[in-house]
C-alpha cells in the first residue's frame, strides 16, 4: 500500500509538472512580452518622453516628435497622453539603457502593441535612430511610411522645401541641408542626397539640429 501511495503521488506531480510545462509554453507563446518590467505612467513630458511611478524619465527610443511651440507638438503630447497615461507599460531597453541626461531609453508597449510605432503611424513623429539602437528599426520605418502615405498628422500638409537639395549620411541617420559644416564630416561611402525633404524622412532619415533643414 506504502508503495501504492507513493507512485500515485510520483504521477500526480508528474501530471502537474507537465501542465506546468504546457501552461508555460502556451504563455510564453501568446505573451512574448510577458518577461518585461511592467511599470505605470504617471506624468506625460512630451510626444516622445513619459515619467514612470517609480520616478524614471522615458525618452521613448527610434522616434522624435517635435519640440515645444513647433507646428504639431501640442498634438504628439496629446497622442503620447492618449496611449498611455494612466496605463500600465512594458518597457524593452534599447541597447544603451539611458542617455546622458539620464533619460531610460526604451521601447514602451501596452496590450502588446509598440507605442513608439503607435506615434509614428498616428503621424505625430518621425524616425529617430542612433547606430546602436536599430532593433525595430524596419517596423518604425514602415509605420512613418504608413503615416506618410495615408498623410496623416504631421504629413497631413505638403510642407515647404529648405533647400534645393539635402545630404544625408547612412552611416548617422541624419540629413542636412547642403552648406552644413557637419557634411564634411560625412564619410564619401555614406552620402547621399535628396532632393526633397519627405524622402529623406520617408527613408527614416532626422534633421540635423544645427542646420534645421
Ligand atoms: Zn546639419
Amino acid at each position: 500500500m506504502a508503495f501504492l501511495r507513493r507512485s500515485s503521488s510520483i504521477s500526480f506531480a508528474l501530471i502537474v509538472l507537465s501542465c506546468l510545462i504546457v501552461l508555460f509554453l502556451l504563455y510564453g507563446k501568446r505573451d512574448p512580452l510577458g518577461n518585461l518590467e511592467s511599470v505605470r505612467v504617471v506624468r506625460i513630458l512630451d510626444g516622445d518622453t513619459v515619467e514612470l511611478a517609480d520616478g524614471r524619465v522615458v525618452r521613448l527610443i527610434g522616434i522624435d516628435t517635435p519640440e515645444k511651440g513647433q507646428p504639431g507638438a501640442d498634438s504628439a503630447t496629446i497622442c503620447n497622453t492618449t496611449l498611455v497615461l494612466g496605463r500600465t507599460v512594458r518597457l524593452e531597453y534599447g541597447h544603451e539603457r539611458s542617455d546622458r541626461y539620464g533619460r531610460t531609453l526604451a521601447y514602451l508597449y501596452i496590450d502588446g502593441r509598440m507605442v513608439n510605432r503607435e506615434i509614428l503611424n498616428a503621424g505625430w513623429a518621425y524616425c529617430y535612430f542612433f547606430q546602436k539602437n536599430l532593433k525595430h528599426g524596419r517596423e518604425l520605418v514602415q509605420a512613418l511610411d504608413a503615416a506618410m502615405d495615408g498623410h496623416r498628422g504631421l504629413w497631413r500638409e505638403p510642407r515647404p522645401e529648405t533647400a534645393d537639395h539635402y545630404i544625408g549620411s547612412n552611416a548617422g541617420f541624419r540629413f542636412h541641408r547642403p552648406n552644413c559644416p557637419s557634411v564634411a564630416d560625412i564619410r564619401k561611402d555614406a552620402i547621399v542626397v535628396y532632393t526633397a525633404r519627405d524622402s529623406a524622412f520617408y527613408h527614416g532619415f532626422s534633421p540635423c539640429r544645427n542646420c534645421a533643414p
